[in-house]
């Protein structure tokens, strides 16, 4: 016997709203994941492309040159670090603000910094 959905006034409503339901919660989670994949990817391609520095302890005197020339004002000789030569090293206050110019490592007369770009 064909089913006769006029028996029941909200049966043809209720099956087309959750009819639309299903496909719009299916497209809805379809881009939520494309977009939360889209939004993984950049964030980690920014942080393998991201520039930062290296200081090397071991060759840093703490002269403070490269703290004079860093456009971006991020670095500054370390207070809480004292080298085995007994000097304040070098270092990054803010790697994300880092531009990879090399003009740190260009100054440092002891070539103790390495730059990742
Ligand atoms: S590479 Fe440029 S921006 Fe980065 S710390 Fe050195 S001088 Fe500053
Ligand atoms: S210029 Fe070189 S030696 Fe001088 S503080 Fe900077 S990293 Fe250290």
């Amino acid at each position: 016997m064909p089913y006769d959905t006029g028996e029941c006034e909200n049966s043809q409503e209720t099956g087309e709203v959750t009819g639309v339901t299903i496909s719009q919660t299916f497209m809805f989670s379809t881009h939520l994941s494309a977009i939360l994949y889209q939004v993984c990817y950049h964030a980690k391609r920014r942080e393998e492309t991201m520039a930062r520095i290296e200081v090397d302890e071991f060759f840093c005197k703490g002269c403070g040159l490269c703290t004079t020339v860093c456009p971006k004002h991020i670095l500054e000789l370390n207070p809480e670090v004292i080298t085995d030569k007994g000097y304040h090293p070098a270092h990054s206050i803010d790697q994300s603000a880092c531009t990879g110019c090399a003009t740190c490592a260009v100054m440092c007369p002891d070539v103790a910094i390495t730059v990742w770009r």
